[in-house]
């Protein structure tokens, strides 16, 4: 017996021994079935082991090896490495990219039956025996398969019969296992004649591809631009040399339409991997992108974890979205990811963005990262005007937040015919309810958060564990009736000041609870797309990819509303968000108007918002961040120790605190109780650790932590250049 290393999906950073069992032939990177404790897990074999010394008797021997390609070395390297930089256990990467179990399993084999190739029998012989042939035998001539129970009722043949024919050689049995999506995208099906700048930006990218390097792209350029249908190009090439690719997106910007553009250019639609997906379509696509013959996918942050047999290229598309960053189980962040695995399989990787990160932007500045521009929208629209209305000037009326020049330019909109659209990134109807008698806030009883009212289920939530209850008659606290009231608005509050201003207007609110399933979200698509709509209210939901030619007008209410907090990125983040907003506006024949309502007017991001000057604003922040010494020009990570138990979670806290190795370069913050205190009842504490960026960070956190024995009931993350400070 020979021994192997075998990583399985457990989440611990351990490599097990096991022995192979008699006549199975193992090499690294087989999947396999591995007895652990009382369960049995899938795992991958990570490595021979020189048997030097006799084998222990306490190993255990392998249950199962698994009939399928195995994981490449790539893959197995960027698996460790995704683990060592984030401070996650192997196992729980490796189960992210095992993340469908069942999919190991071959499928059932799901038989048809088709006719057998006429020379194989000898009919005339045959028939004097059997009648039941001609019946059968005139069903499936039309070629195509039928199962048992199909071809017994449409023949009119018991299974018995069917077994005799079987048996006979009259007809064979064939596997109709469905096949794996995305097999055979044409990458000629409907190719366009790119601009010269979206020639040169693919012919790079292409070229990248056939001389197998890797190298990091960043493709800049305004929505609209082209940037899908260069990435196009490199995966049509990507196709034709035989290789795999793989688009991220984040997960809201998952469209109809986007499926639908790539249908039109490849002749079929990508394979899919996100969040609602059916097991059974998880299963089938796993299987696809592990033997190599799914071609491309399209899919969320966790796509990037798939075990591609023969991956080509990776784009990133919005790379400067947060939602890349996962922030719970291995916290990570796919954008940095896919660089990595790029690396690892000497493909090139592509960020794409209209508003691309200032991470990235140094990058491109830095000389790493290969810099394609395309210039102004394709078919050459003209740019929003920006208007800044300073609402300390401007002011709405008591109780209501639209300015009298927004209302103006809606009035004004409206009898066009044309389409408007106010962006507020609140859902509900007010973030906080007051008593105005004791000045009682209502609040989460688990979070440190206010609960939102939604009028339209007459219910106040809270927006970080989901808590509910009814809108109370009397205040809680003092009992006084009908003192609570609204502060603040969210969305919906801004449909009823619109519908007050302007009763005949058609508003639809969009927001994710609004519109909270697919087929919602698409039919509020459409009926703006058809023009049934006149003012759309939208939180960030609005922001990304949509297209709607007959929009003129965007009304920003709360322009300020992202910068508050002590976000590290909250002004980048607000400016990304705010262009892309604004980008929403005349995108075809007819010019936009854009208003952003400000108390703020001489913020940077407003005034490079209003000038259009994305590259200004961006080295202007870099100037800044490199002053206060922070990422890109650092490194952070942060610790979060939470726990149920007040008291026993700051004391860990403390300790930890107390153990920060003194190192020069170097420096702790905190702990400090977190922003959000309390989440889902348990309390939460911070520090924060900024390193020169020459620090093996990961190496030094993991041996300070490590000296620590957490106890079971407080939890210790690591967030290695965290996004989130809250
Ligand atoms: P971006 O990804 O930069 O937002 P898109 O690639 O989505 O831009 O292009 C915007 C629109 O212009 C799309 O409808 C697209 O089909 C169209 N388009 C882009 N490039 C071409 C081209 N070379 N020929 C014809 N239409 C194009
Ligand atoms: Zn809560």
């Amino acid at each position: 017996m020979r021994i192997v290393q075998v990583l399985t999906t457990a989440p611990v950073n351990k490599i097990y021994d096991y022995l192979v069992p008699e006549g199975m032939e193992l090499e690294a990177g087989d999947y396999v079935l591995a007895p652990l404790g009382p369960r049995a897990v899938p795992g991958v074999v990570w490595a021979a082991k020189d048997q030097t010394d006799p084998p222990s008797a306490k190993l255990k021997v392998l249950l199962e090896k698994y009939d399928l390609p195995s994981m490449s070395g790539e893959m197995r390297g960027f698996i460790d490495w995704v683990a060592k930089y984030n401070m996650a256990p192997c196992g729980s990467v490796l189960k992210m990219a095992v993340s469908v179990p069942q999919g190991l399993e071959a499928p059932k084999p799901l038989t048809g039956y088709v006719l057998a190739e006429e020379t194989s029998f000898s009919p005339s012989a045959f028939l004097s025996r059997n009648p039941h042939l001609v019946g059968a035998k005139k069903i499936l001539s039309d070629g195509l398969p039928r199962r048992l129970s199909e071809l017994s009722r449409e023949a009119g043949i018991s299974s018995s019969s069917i077994k005799t024919l079987l048996k006979n050689q009259v007809i064979v049995a064939v596997d109709l296992f469905a096949k794996a999506p995305c097999a055979s995208p044409d990458p000629d099906f409907q190719k366009l004649k790119l601009s010269p700048e979206q020639k040169s930006a693919a012919l790079a990218l292409m070229d990248c591809l056939k001389q197998k390097k890797f190298e990091t792209f960043l493709l800049d350029g305004v929505t609209g631009a082209g940037k899908t249908e260069v990435y196009f190009e490199a995966i049509a090439e990507a196709i034709h040399s035989g290789k795999q690719s793989l688009v991220l997106l984040p997960e809201i910007a998952l469209s109809n339409s986007f499926i639908l553009r790539f249908k039109q250019r490849f002749g079929t639609t990508p394979a899919l991997w996100h969040s609602s997906l059916t097991p059974a379509q998880r299963r089938v696509t796993w299987r696809g992108v592990v033997t190599g013959q799914t071609r491309v996918v399209v899919g969320a942050r966790s796509a990037l974890f798939l075990p591609y047999a023969a991956l080509g290229l990776v784009v990133v598309d919005e790379e400067h979205d947060p939602a890349f960053k996962q922030e719970e189980g291995v916290f990570y962040n796919a954008r940095d990811m896919a660089v990595m695995r790029g690396f690892q399989s000497k493909i090139p990787v592509v960020l794409s963005s209209a508003t691309p990160s200032l991470e990235t932007m140094q990058n491109v500045w830095d000389g790493r990262y290969t810099y394609l521009q395309l210039p102004d929208r394709f078919g050459g629209a003209d740019k929003p005007d920006v208007k800044v209305v300073d609402l300390r000037v401007d002011k709405p009326e008591r109780q209501h937040f639209i300015s009298p020049v927004l209302k103006e330019a809606l009035s004004k909109n409206l009898e066009q015919g044309q389409q408007s659209l106010l962006f507020l990134n609140r859902r509900g109807f007010a973030p906080l309810t007051l008593c105005r008698s004791c000045g009682h806030r209502m609040e989460c009883p688990r979070c440190s958060a206010w609960l939102v009212e939604h009028k339209r289920t007459g219910k106040l939530q809270c927006h970080h564990c989901g808590f509910e209850t009814r809108i109370p008659e009397k205040c809680p606290s003092c009992h006084d009736t009908a003192s609570l009231v609204a502060c603040g608005p969210g969305v919906e509050r801004i449909a009823e000041e619109i519908k007050e201003s302007f009763p005949d207007a058609r508003v639809l609110i969009l927001a994710s609870d609004v519109t909270d399933t697919h087929e919602k979200l698409t039919k509020a698509l459409e009926s703006i797309q058809n023009g049934e709509i006149d003012i759309i209210i939208g939180t960030q939901i609005i922001a990304k990819g949509h297209h709607f030619p007959n929009l003129t007008c965007v009304g920003i209410v709360d322009a300020d509303l992202g910068l508050s907090g002590g976000d590290l990125r909250a002004t980048e983040r607000s400016f990304q968000l705010l262009h892309q907003v604004a980008g929403r506006a005349g995108r075809e024949a007819l010019k936009g108007r854009v208003y952003l309502q400000t108390y703020n007017p001489e913020q940077r991001v407003m005034q490079m918002l209003a000038e259009d000057d994305r590259d200004q604003f961006l080295r202007a922040e870099s100037a800044e961040r490199q002053r206060a010494h922070m990422p890109p020009f650092s490194r952070l990570a942060a610790v979060i120790v939470s726990g149920a138990n007040e008291r026993q979670t700051a004391e860990l806290a403390e300790q930890i605190g107390r153990g920060a190795p003194m190192v020069e370069g170097i420096r702790i913050l905190g702990p400090a109780p977190a922003q959000m205190y309390r989440i889902r009842g348990k309390y939460r504490q911070r520090l924060l650790v900024q390193a020169e960026k020459n620090i093996n960070l990961q190496k030094l956190m993991g041996e300070w932590l490590g000296a620590f024995k957490i106890p079971s009931a407080v939890r210790v993350q690591v967030d290695v250049d965290p996004q989130s400070f809250v």
